[in-house]
């Protein structure tokens, strides 16, 4: 990593610890570790430490560092969870929650635009951050049958409304974190499976993310990648 990025990362962490979106070690470690301008296409490397999201191609971004980092914590993740991630893309945060949940974790990511899904898996592989992942390419809007109940799920595209599969999905004492709202603003919500199977669901800050498109997500408009 060269110099300017490596000062402009230094800058970042603090920033992100200061504003309270790091919290934990647990976070701060793969948020150090886990080099972002792996993740960011090549002109905007020396951008890869500024706090905004960046475009990746396809209509699509990667998100801000200080959202990652805000909804890792949210996600309260364990050494060993499984977590169902929604909306791949660069696989930056599948990185975050792959260095954290380590080798006895394991990732299912599911993305709907092929070309992105590939990017993601020479992202991570670099990184050594793979071993622990699978990718799916296809509409993560109905969740991933195969390999549920899940500990944690996270969903990082706008939601019209909390996807009905996330009620069957998710462990009893689960946490999921996703963006609820219009296409124009969200809230994060975390909803929470206590071990008797009782949810709570908190609104939290409000957010913008790229809609989730598909069967439980908006609809493709015309001028949107298909
Ligand atoms: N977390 C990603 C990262 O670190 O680069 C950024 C995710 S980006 C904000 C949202 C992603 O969700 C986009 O790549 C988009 O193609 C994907 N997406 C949208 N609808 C989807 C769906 N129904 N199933 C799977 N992925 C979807």
């Amino acid at each position: 990593m060269d110099n300017y990025i490596y000062q402009q990362k230094i800058r970042l962490i603090n920033y992100l610890k200061e504003g309270g979106f790091i919290k934990t070690e647990k976070v701060e470690e793969a948020m150090i570790n886990v080099d972002r301008s792996i993740f960011v296409p090549q002109k905007y490397i020396n951008e890869s430490y500024e706090d905004k999201p960046l475009p990746i191609g396809y209509g699509q971004t990667i998100s801000a560092p200080s959202i990652v980092a805000y909804m890792t914590e949210l996600l309260e993740l364990r050494e060993g969870d499984k977590v169902l991630e929604i909306g791949t893309g660069s696989g930056y945060q599948t990185a975050i929650l792959s260095y954290i949940v380590k080798e006895k974790g394991l990732i299912i990511s599911i993305e709907r635009i092929k070309e992105l899904s590939e990017i993601a898996y020479k992202n991570l592989e670099k990184l050594g951050l793979h071993k622990n992942v699978k990718l799916i390419v296809g509409d993560g809007s109905i969740g991933y049958e195969n390999d549920k109940p899940y500990d944690r799920i996270l969903i990082t595209a706008a939601s019209p409304k909390i996807p009905n599969f996330i009620y069957d999905q998710l462990k009893n004492g689960g946490i999921a974190v996703m963006p609820v709202g219009s296409i124009e603003e969200q809230k994060l919500v975390v909803l929470k499976k206590d071990e008797l199977g009782k949810i709570t669901i908190e609104y939290n800050i409000s957010v913008i993310f790229v809609p989730l498109i598909g069967y439980n997500g908006f609809k493709l408009s015309n001028n949107e990648i298909n």
